[in-house]
């Protein structure tokens, strides 16, 4: 029998019980407190972290004195950033702590001090009902779901009805990028309704009414200070496209595709002068200090293909971004990095790395990225593809994309499947991360499934009800198979079925003598030819007659190897299959 050498290299077990017989994750040991936090291995010739942090670039008047900071006499810290450099921990941070639980709350203000982890929670929308929340590589990768009525489409109610929908389907943080109707009215009802952070990209407001061209500082000042007073909590801010870096886009083969940035580069063009939002960075950052409003550092010159991924445009203004991340630094403010786009799947690690290093560790928000461009109708599954490798290699949140991306506004259900196609990749990110614990309600599941318990199987399943539909379409009664497969071929009946094996004995969970389970009717090997072509009610009718053939009186086929009383489930357990635990030898036979 050969034994390998598995590439280990001392990251946690995500497993917090250790239960099954995988090792753990192959990642790198875990460094919470400093710049690898959770991190993937290396591929050769990637960029290494930066040796700074936000400890670097304190403001002025401010010094070091170990690993807490003394302000100027007479400061009075705002943002979580001011707090944690002076070493207090803001009821803000004590509530992320208890929802990171791998996280102390001393470990979660360090992380902010750093730079490292934001908390984006304006003071105002703590006021209501913003339930604090973090982003940042020390903690679980968060999803960022985008919404906003446009000229064409959508009103203030059909927005909170998204929102709503968005954290029932687990987005972490939502983006209002309304363009249409009442833009205030439409983000001050968000940002009442809303539990997570809201972040907007208040470039939009301000040509509402207006030519790019009539954009005057004035006017761009008092926005922000509107939004901010509002209670946004994170503003994507385009200050790092910059008159020099246009050249770069000549030839690109899809241009700028960013909104904010295509509307700064005409800016910039029809005024021969440099990007305002750039010039006037420092006015900017004093108004988002006065509510705690985080950056997000827009990517303006975003590839939008693969074929302008990683170019000198892209890759220049992110140089750009970690500068205005040291700026923001000393003016107190909280930052995370936006960042692409469309990249191809072998440039995702360096672009991650490369901004872990340019931007000292700032966490890194991406949008996909998308890892082809000919799938539209399909971007939610190109772009999580590449979301999950973002965030195994280096990015803290990840935009979701929607089937609708590049060709219509999202609807109800498209918010649905992109959050989960975005919890799918963040969750994958996590395990394989071996971020501790990230792996129990995968355990739990496998558990429940081997046990062939569908009850719990739905209950633990992100989306339990389409998982129970899926079930029920073809077999609405609980057997100890499922129609994938049928009776004779469930491997998962049999392996349940060995005595030796620990599967399928989750807790709880019992079988009488082994039971044999009827095969396929007719009626159902019916349902699986034409699954798909019948209608629902079809489907149903015809299910129905499988309860006949597997005994069921109730739910629950007689044939199902659980269908036993409790207690003599637990004697079972105790007599029969608990040995296999505590006894070195058993039998198939006993
Ligand atoms: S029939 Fe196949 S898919 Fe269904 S539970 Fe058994 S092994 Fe799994």
């Amino acid at each position: 029998m050969l034994t390998r050498t598995l590439p280990l290299r001392g990251a946690a077990n995500p497993s917090s019980l250790r239960d099954g017989t995988n090792p753990g994750s192959f990642a790198n040991a875990p460094n919470v407190g400093g710049a690898l936090t959770f991190s993937s291995p290396d591929t050769p010739g990637m960029p290494q972290p930066s040796g700074k942090s936000a400890w670097d670039f304190l403001p002025d008047g401010w010094r070091r004195d170990g690993d807490r900071a003394i302000a100027p006499a007479g400061f009075v810290p705002v943002t979580q950033l001011e707090h944690a450099r002076l070493g207090t921990i803001t009821p803000e941070m004590k509530r992320v702590a208890e929802r990171e639980s791998h996280l102390t709350a001393e470990q979660v203000r360090d992380e902010v001090a750093a730079g490292r982890m934001i908390i984006p929670a304006n003071t105002q929308h703590l006021q209501h009902a913003l339930e604090p929340m973090c982003i940042g590589r020390a903690s679980k990768t968060k999803i960022n779901a985008n919404m906003g009525a446009s000229p064409v489409s959508s009103s203030t109610d059909e927005e909170v009805e998204k929102l709503k929908w968005a954290e029932r389907w687990g987005a972490d943080t939502v983006m209002d990028l309304s363009t249409g109707g009442n833009l205030d009215e439409c983000r001050q009802a968000i940002i009442r309704n809303s539990r997570v952070p809201i972040g907007t990209v208040p470039i939009y407001s301000m040509i509402i009414g207006r030519k790019i061209e009539d954009l005057s500082i004035e006017v761009i000042l008092e926005s922000l200070r509107e939004q901010a007073k509002q209670g946004v909590d994170y503003f994507t801010i385009h200050a790092g496209v910059l008159r020099e870096h246009l050249p770069f886009v000549q030839r690109r083969l899809i241009g700028i595709v960013s909104r904010g940035g295509s509307l700064l580069a005409k800016w910039m063009l029809v005024h021969g002068k440099q990007n305002p939002m750039y010039t006037h960075f420092d006015q900017i950052c004093e108004i988002m200090r006065e509510y705690d409003v985080s950056f997000s550092l827009g990517d303006g010159l975003r590839p939008g293909g693969l074929a302008d991924a990683s170019d000198e445009a892209q890759l220049n203004e992110l140089t750009t971004l970690g500068e205005l991340t040291e700026k923001a630094w000393r003016k107190g403010v909280q930052v995370m990095i936006e960042g692409p786009g469309h990249v191809p799947f072998d440039q995702i690690e360096y672009n991650m790395k490369l901004e872990r290093q340019l931007c000292h560790g700032a966490p890194f928000y991406v949008l996909g990225p998308l890892v082809t461009d000919v799938f539209p109708g399909y971007d939610h599954i190109t772009s999580c593809i590449g979301a999950t490798a973002a965030a195994y290699h280096g990015a803290s949140m990840l935009c979701y994309v929607t089937p609708k991306e590049h060709v219509g506004l999202p609807k109800k259900d498209d918010v649905k499947q992109g959050c989960i196609a975005y919890k799918i990749a963040a969750h994958a990110a996590d395990v394989a991360l071996g971020i501790p614990g990230s792996r129990d309600w995968d355990d739990s599941l496998t558990k429940a499934r081997a046990a062939l318990n569908w009850e719990k199987h739905f209950e633990l399943a992100f989306d339990g009800d389409t998982a129970r539909a899926f079930h029920d379409e073809d077999l609405d009664v609980d057997t100890d198979f499922c129609a994938m497969c049928g009776h004779d071929w469930c491997s998962v009946r049999i392996s349940k079925e060995i005595v030796e094996f620990a599967s399928g004995k989750a807790d709880g969970f019992g079988r009488d003598k082994i039971a044999q389970s009827a095969a396929l009717t007719p009626e159902q090997r019916e349902i699986l030819e034409k699954r798909g072509v019948l209608s629902p009610e079809e489907i149903h009718r015809l299910a129905s007659k499988t309860r006949k053939a597997v005994g069921a009186e109730g739910s629950k086929g007689s044939c199902h190897s659980d269908y036993v009383e409790p207690t003599t489930a637990q004697q079972i357990q105790e007599q029969r299959l608990v040995q296999l635990r505590t006894k070195p030898e058993v039998s198939a036979a006993e």
